[in-house]
């Protein structure tokens, strides 16, 4: 099972991906902690990685209470 709780919902991969970047990805990895504390807030962040398109693949952080999100772009 790989769906977490962000911001207070319970969110797929494929979700997580497009909280971040906008567009729903082609494919997602499962979600994973990022073994960081937010910037922002200080909670736990998760990472995703996904493909945005065919010739891209991109992990991105999500703080899980607040809306701090970031990409390693
Ligand atoms: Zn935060």
């Amino acid at each position: 099972m790989s769906n977490r709780v962000v911001e207070g919902r319970m969110v797929t991969p494929e979700r997580l991906a497009e909280l971040v970047e906008g567009d729903r990805p082609m494919e997602a990895e499962a979600i994973e902690d990022a073994e960081m504390d937010c910037p922002e807030c200080g909670s736990n962040v998760l990472s995703v990685g996904y493909m945005p398109s065919v010739t891209e693949f991109v992990t991105a952080y999500k703080c899980q209470e607040c809306s701090w999100s970031d990409t390693d772009r």
